[in-house]
């Protein structure tokens, strides 16, 4: 007997799905652990509007609107913001993934 998913795939899951993958696809595609959990999650995002469980994401959320966003990487989440703030002068708010800290994103 073999087991298709060995130990070593990691896998993730998502309460709001109530599903579980493993990660297989990803990595034979990429080759790399940590950017098959961020492509995987991008292209739940994607799909689902929403990301898995354990994934960290930057939020900025607009103080002035509905508009909220969140993406992996800080510098996303930072030109997201300041292009919604150049355009619209509204200010933000910036969540951080790994912290409760959060910044303020004024417009120029
Ligand atoms: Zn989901
Ligand atoms: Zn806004």
């Amino acid at each position: 007997m073999t087991d298709p998913t060995p130990d070593d795939v990691p896998t993730v899951s998502c309460s709001r799905c109530d599903r579980e993958w493993d990660l297989a696809y990803e990595l034979d595609d990429l080759q790399v652990g940590n950017q098959a959990l961020e492509q995987f999650a991008l292209d739940h995002e994607r799909h689902t509007g929403h990301f898995p469980d354990g994934v960290e994401t930057w939020r900025a959320d607009c103080r002035r609107c509905p508009e909220t966003i969140q993406r992996l990487s800080e510098n996303a989440a930072r030109r997201w913001a300041e292009t919604h703030a150049r355009h619209t002068g509204h200010a933000i708010d910036l969540h951080h993934a790994d912290d409760e800290a959060t910044t303020r994103v004024e417009p120029p």
